[in-house]
Order: structure tokens, then C-alpha cells, then sequence
């Protein structure tokens, strides 16, 4: 089932167009991981979702309600669903007093609100705390305690807003843990925006990427990262080789020359016009030819810069044309490579991809 379908969705602030002909689904049970780079408009859809703000236009449903329409639901579809911001909102109060607000709002029995505020706050580890000063905790105790206060109203649908954007890798961890948990025990929907693509992949069963204001794209996260649907979104998920290339067959699969290097690929041309993507991860490096590789692709070539990323190391290759390779530091040391080192690359055609040469 379908728990949010946006179409055309629009927001204006003044004359400026933020968001434009949004189109997104959301399936009951799925953690959605939104991103995009900064500016794309990420905060400004989860607020449209969450009906905290009115979108200027398009059809929005959630839960089966037609927002639009319904305008007199808002505050009962509200109640179905929470919201965690980037910045953890904690009032200077106990840390039992912030989590029992939700509930109070929501003219809860004493004892009903005193059982769920406990159990919330076990949900994320933090019952030792209950008489403690909500200010006086660490950031990402502070953000818990927020997560705490949202799960206490059992939300059909979450929304988290660059949760652990100003947290350390231990408080995210922990909270992507309990994330994570809450969606398998709980069935909760999540849509989490985040510009941290390893969060994206960690945590979501599906990925929706916003470029200017819009989702450009939504899928798995193979395909959002293995085969982007054009050149921004190929850059934003971080694809080290986006080459143009001119497309010279088209049977069976696609040839396409870079430079003087032909390349086989197993995506049919998309367009007249097209670049070639590669993961530096998918080309595999070798001192010798290969005596049996499957990989339709390979060639001699030349390494003309080893560049160290820890635990990476970024391995530039000349085979006619420039093509990247990210190999694993102890990969790199084994096979001892170095600038002016004659190599072999292997490419599997299911890993070059095309997209547009234009955008
Ligand atoms: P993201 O969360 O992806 O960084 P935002 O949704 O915060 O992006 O912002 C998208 C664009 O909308 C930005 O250019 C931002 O300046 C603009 N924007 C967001 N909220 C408002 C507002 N209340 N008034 C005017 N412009 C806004
Ligand atoms: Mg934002």
C-alpha cells in the first residue's frame, strides 16, 4: 500500500519556486532515505509532507486522505505522524517532562502517559536519564530524547530531517539503530532526508534523489548509485567518471568511442548524445593481461596518478582515454602500483553506463 502520493507538487515562497512538479510514492512499511545536495529543497518537501506547511499546488495524499481536498483532516492525519528536525528541540525541563509533552498535548491518562514515557524512553536507551535535566545531556542525548518524544505518540509515519546532521558517528550509529528497529518492530514508515550518502545506503530500502527542487529520481539504491539517470544526479552520488563519448553501435550492445577507446556498454543509448558513467569502484585493475576475464572490456593502459582516500586510493588510468579506478589501499600495495606502471583494465559492460550528454 501507498501511505503518501505526491504529483506535481509546487511550493512558492514569494516568487521563488522551491519545489516543481514533485512526484514521489511512499509504500507502507519502507524506509525512503531523501537526498539531494544542500538547497534542494530536501526540508521543504518533509514540511509539505508532515502538513506543517501547504504545498502552492498538486495533489498530495497521505494515509488514503486526499490533503487537498480534506483540509478539515489536517490535524487528525498530523496526529498519525512525527516529526525529528535537525536541530534536537529539548525544553529545559526533565527529561521525562519533554517526553510526556507529546502525550499531555493529546489529553493522555496519567498512568497511560507514565507507562508510555518509560517505554519510549527505553525504546532508545535512555531510561537511566528520566529525572535529568533535558539541557544538560549531550547533543545526541538531546536528539534521542526528541526521537523519544515523537515515538511516544506511536507515529504511522516518520519523518526525520537530517537527523544526525550535528552528531558524531557514535550518537548516529545509535540513532540509525533505533531508526532501523522501530521500522522492523514497529512496521513504522520513515522518510529520512539526508546529504550523507553512506546514511542513505546504510538505512533505506529505497532511495529518492532532489536536484533543484525537484525528485529526479527514485529507486534502489543500486540503481540510484550504479546507474543514475543523468549527469547532476551522477555527480551528487559521487560517480568519479562521467566521460562523453560518441555512440558508434547499437546491436546488441551498445558500442560507444571515447576518444580512441571504444567501450562496451549493456545500456541502451538514451540519447543521441551520450556519457559514459563508471563507478571507480566496478574497474578492476591488473599488472597482467587477465588469461580469463568474462568483462567485455579490456585494455591495455598506462597509470599516470596514484592519489591516497583512505581506505581508498584513487587510481588514474590511461587507455586511451582517462578512466578512474578506486581500489582498496591493500589492493593498491599489492599490486604495487605506481605512476608510469603499465596495467590492464577489466569493465564488465553491465557496469559502464550512459546517460544524456546534456544536464
Ligand atoms: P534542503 O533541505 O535540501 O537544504 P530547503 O528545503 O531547506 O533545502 O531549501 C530549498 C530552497 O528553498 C532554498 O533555496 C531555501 O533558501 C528556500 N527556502 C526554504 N524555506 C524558505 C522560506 N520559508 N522562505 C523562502 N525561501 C525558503
Ligand atoms: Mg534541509
Amino acid at each position: 500500500m501507498t501511505v503518501i502520493e505526491a504529483q506535481d507538487v509546487r511550493k512558492i515562497y514569494g516568487d521563488m519556486e522551491v519545489l516543481h512538479d514533485v512526484g514521489l510514492a511512499i509504500r507502507e512499511g519502507e524506509i525512503l532515505g531523501l537526498i539531494g545536495p544542500s538547497g534542494s529543497g530536501k526540508s521543504t518537501l518533509l514540511r509539505i509532507l508532515d502538513l506543517i506547511e501547504p504545498p502552492s499546488g498538486g495533489e498530495l495524499s497521505i494515509l488514503g486522505i486526499d490533503t487537498v481536498k480534506e483540509r478539515g483532516r489536517w490535524l487528525d492525519l498530523r496526529r498519525r505522524m512525527g516529526m525529528l528536525f535537525q536541530r534536537p528541540i529539548v525544553f529545559n525541563a526533565s527529561v521525562y517532562d519533554n517526553v510526556a509533552m507529546g502525550l499531555r498535548y493529546r489529553r493522555a491518562s496519567r498512568s497511560e502517559i507514565d507507562r508510555k514515557v518509560k517505554e519510549a524512553l527505553e525504546a532508545v536507551g535512555l531510561s537511566r536519564y528520566i529525572g535529568s535535566r533535558a539541557t544538560d545531556l549531550s547533543g545526541g542525548e538531546q536528539q534521542r530524547v526528541a526521537l523519544s518524544r515523537v515515538l511516544v505518540t506511536d507515529p504511522e509515519i516518520l519523518f526525520l530531517d537530517e537527523p544526525t546532521a550535528n552528531l558524531d558517528p557514535g550518537s548516529t550509529a545509535t540513532i540509525e539503530a533505533i531508526v532501523a528497529r522501530m521500522n522492523r518492530e514497529r512496521g513504522i514508515t520513515v522518510l529520512i532526508s539526508t546529504h550523507d550518502l553512506a546514511q542513505g545506503q546504510r538505512l533505506a530500502h529505497r532511495i529518492a534523489v532532489m536536484i533543484d527542487g525537484t525528485v529526479a529520481q527514485a529507486g534502489s539504491p543500486r540503481e540510484i548509485f550504479h546507474a543514475p539517470k543523468d549527469k547532476k544526479i551522477a555527480r551528487f552520488v559521487g560517480v568519479q567518471n562521467i566521460i562523453p563519448a560518441r555512440v558508434i553501435s547499437r546491436e546488441g550492445l551498445t558500442t560507444v568511442e571515447v576518444k580512441e577507446r571504444r567501450i562496451v556498454s549493456a545500456t541502451p543509448p538514451p540519447a543521441e548524445e551520450v556519457a559514459v558513467v563508471i563507478r571507480g569502484e566496478d574497474v578492476s585493475l591488473h599488472r597482467r593481461e587477465p588469461g580469463y576475464e568474462e568483462a567485455e572490456n579490456l585494455f591495455p593502459a598506462r597509470v599516470t596518478a596514484v592519489e591516497p582516500m583512505a581506505p581508498f586510493v584513487n587510481v588514474t588510468v590511461d587507455c586511451g582515454c582517462d578512466i578512474i579506478a578506486l581500489v582498496t589501499a591493500r589492493r593498491a600495495e599489492a599490486l604495487e602500483l605506481a605512476a608510469g606502471m603499465d596495467v590492464w583494465v577489466s569493465l564488465p559492460a553491465k557496469v559502464v553506463h550512459l546517460v544524456p550528454r546534456d544536464g
